[in-house]
């Protein structure tokens, strides 16, 4: 592959911004990096192209490694309170700057501005919550069991890490890996998906204008099988973490075995919505709007699967439907509900879904097809009557459409909802005390959210169980996921 430099098309994206300065279509590897080859980011709301991007490989991958390990040297032993301010700065830059940031993520992802606006703020706060965190290393010890020795333990961090983040969330992937990474002590090496680069590329712009030391946090676009492949195969990258499909997680896990790297794996979900019919009927289908919804069903968080008690079946059913009628459908500049999905794949998924559910006796209350704004657009949809047996009811739509189902009894509903290989959040309402309890205890999810939607942010420990992943992100356990213990037994003669 050639190394030679173009200029990028990204004039229009670039004239809308107050620092065009942000939007780069070349890879950050040590430093800037162009390449012959370059693929198109297209903006999902109208197909026009909004940039386009250096298509690097396996080269460059290795070079961010070898500058990555270089620059260890010096990252690992630097004092907390520098590590702390150079994180700082990283997070006063992406705040200052965050309105063009969510501009640039709208331009190639599509959410709506105050979902991209919303992101810029959640993945900044890892970036503040991991520079404080920094700046307290944790101590830990414990008394020794030997006669005349002295037992310390450390933590150090564990070397140069991979990290590769998806398109659905762009921004906040990204600082809530690296942010944790960097604190700990590792370089970062980073793959952002095709569809969106450009988030990825703002935040190496602003962590090159923080001061980051070259090498600290490489930004590689490109292949992502030749990339993440090279990474993987590397044994100088130490730990690897991803979020994305679980199908892909699963190559990875293969991948990272001959070098026996530590993982985290934040993968695809399936979440179950439970509704009780004691549970206060409004706010749960308020609350079902915001977890079906919100990022245009391209959440991995989002409720695949609603589970209503019958006795308060017809009317969640008739309100939600009310529900969603009045959500607004719209490019993401315009600030509607929800935009267009990603990509055409994601389109036919969500018809392929409506299909299987309603050749198999579902009935389809609301949208159900495209809508004329675009090809990417797809009405947000109500199928009531699902049966256990669609495909939606199984697998992960990701995407504007809803599906609702009886059930009779707290034991049936258990069974149906821990009935999938995902473990990654479920949604509970209900008002009765034990039952909370009783239900949070048997569902085998990593989250459980109870009569509320919005449960994450930097001090949670977030993360699946089953095949929804491996690890947590967040908080201590997403710091530590970066770091090994070291054991030192000291004679005292
Ligand atoms: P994806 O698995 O297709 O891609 C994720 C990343 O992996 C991208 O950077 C992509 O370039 C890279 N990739 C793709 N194929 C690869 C290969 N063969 N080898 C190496 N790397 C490869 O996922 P996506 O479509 O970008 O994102 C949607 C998925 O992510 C959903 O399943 C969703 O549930 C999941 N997700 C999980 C979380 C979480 O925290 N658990 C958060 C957001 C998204």
């Amino acid at each position: 592959m050639a190394m030679a430099r173009r200029a990028v098309k990204a004039e229009p994206l670039a004239g809308a911004l107050a620092d065009a300065g942000l939007v780069r279509g070349d890879g950050f590897v040590g430093g800037w990096v162009g390449a012959e080859e370059r693929f198109a980011v297209r903006d999902p709301a109208t197909g026009e192209v909004v940039a386009e991007v250096a298509r690097l490989g396996v080269a460059e991958a290795r070079k961010a490694v070898d500058a990555a390990q270089a620059a260890f040297a010096g990252w690992s032993v630097t004092l907390p309170q520098d590590r702390a301010a150079l994180l700082r700065r990283w997070y006063e830059l992406i705040l200052a700057h965050r309105e063009d940031l969510a501009r640039i993520m709208v331009a190639e992802q599509g959410k709506p501005w105050s979902e991209a606006l919303g992101e810029i703020e959640y993945g900044a706060s890892f970036v503040e919550y991991y520079a404080e965190a920094a700046r307290r290393p944790d101590i830990e010890g414990v008394t020794s069991h030997l006669p005349d020795a002295e037992v310390e333990i450390w933590r150090e961090p564990v070397g140069v890490a991979a990290l590769v983040t998806p398109w659905n969330f762009p921004s906040a992937m990204l600082t809530r890996k690296a942010a944790a990474a960097l604190a700990a002590g590792c370089t970062c090496v980073a793959h952002p998906s095709a569809e969106t680069p450009l988030s990825a590329l703002a935040l190496a712009v602003l962590a090159e204008r923080a001061g980051f030391p070259a090498g600290l946090f490489s930004v590689v676009p490109g292949e992502a099988a030749e990339i993440v492949g090279e990474w993987c195969s590397d044994a100088r990258v130490r730990a690897l973490s991803f979020t994305g499909s679980t199908e892909v997680g699963r190559i990875l896990y293969r991948q990272s075995a001959d070098t026996v790297k530590r993982l985290v794996l934040e993968l695809g979900g399936h979440a179950p919505f439970i509704v009780f019919a004691d549970a206060d009927l409004d706010q749960a289908v308020e609350e079902a709007v915001k977890a079906k919804f919100a990022t245009s069903g391209q959440d991995c968080l989002g409720a695949n699967r609603f589970y209503v008690e019958r006795s308060v079946y017809e009317p969640f059913c008739a309100r939600f439907a009310e529900a969603i009628k009045a959500l607004t459908l719209g490019p993401g500049m315009a600030d509607c509900d929800l935009g267009p999905l990603i990509h055409e794949r994601a389109v036919e998924k969500q018809e392929a879904h409506v299909a299987d559910a309603v050749a198999r006796g579902a009935r389809c209350l609301v949208g159900g097809a495209r809508d004329g704004q675009g090809p990417l657009f797809y009405r947000p949809t109500l199928l009531v009557d699902v049966p256990d047996t669609a495909k939606i009811m199984r697998e992960e739509t990701f995407g504007p459409v809803a599906a609702v189902t009886p059930f009779d009894s707290e034991e049936e509903v258990l069974v149906l909802a821990n009935a999938t290989e995902y473990g990654l959040v479920a949604y509970l309402h209900t008002m009765e005390p034990r039952r909370i309890y009783r239900a949070a205890r048997a569902l085998q999810f990593g989250m459980v959210a109870v009569n509320r939607t919005k449960v994450t942010g930097a001090p949670i420990p977030f993360g699946g169980m089953k095949q929804s992943g491996i690890g947590r992100e967040g908080a201590r356990w997403g710091l530590e996921a970066f770091t090994e213990i070291k054991y030192v037994c000291r004679d005292w003669h």
